[in-house]
């Protein structure tokens, strides 16, 4: 069954854009469809070494019949074809870093991946680009979030 799931998309390298535009043939390759995807937002980087390049970011929306890991495992993939070392540093500059915010209604919390993401809320680069691609996201995004009774 294909589900449809939502990604952040960023990176702080010159050729950040140019990758963000060759993500449909990158997806493609691993048997994902990129259906939507935002305008591309530039900011100042935050909490970073003085002299960190701004950040680019957007949202784009994928179908994908792949499980949440192994959607990640492509995910990473393209990360690494891109140019990004395996090993990196949190606040480190990279060409490209995709992130899996939602992966259709569901909450996934296994040991390398956590669904929805758990910072997306707090992030104006995040939240600005998922709005462009819809509230209903948004909403998800915040339903998903909220803590279960337990
Ligand atoms: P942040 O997750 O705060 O945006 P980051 O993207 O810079 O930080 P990375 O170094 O790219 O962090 O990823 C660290 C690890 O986060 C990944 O190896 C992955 O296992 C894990 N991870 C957990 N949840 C997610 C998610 N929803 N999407 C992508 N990676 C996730
Ligand atoms: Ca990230
Ligand atoms: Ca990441």
């Amino acid at each position: 069954m294909r589900i449809e799931a939502v990604l952040s998309l960023g990176g702080n390298f010159p050729e950040t854009p140019e990758l963000f535009r060759k993500l449909p043939a990158l997806l493609a390759e691993e048997g994902i469809d990129l259906c939507a995807i935002s305008s591309i937002l530039r900011s100042a980087p935050l909490d970073c070494p003085e002299g960190t390049p701004d950040f680019f970011n957007a949202a784009a929306v994928v179908q994908t019949a792949l499980e949440p890991e192994a959607l990640l495992d492509a995910l990473q993939r393209i990360e690494r074809k891109c140019g990004r070392p395996a090993e990196h540093g949190v606040h480190e500059s990279r060409t490209l870093d995709l992130d899996i915010l939602l992966y259709g209604k569901r909450r996934f919390v296994s040991e390398r991946l956590t669904i929805p993401h758990p910072r997306a809320l707090e992030r104006d680069f995040v939240m600005r680009p998922l709005t462009e691609l819809g509230e209903r996201y948004v909403r998800q995004l915040r339903h998903l979030s909220a803590k279960t009774p337990s």
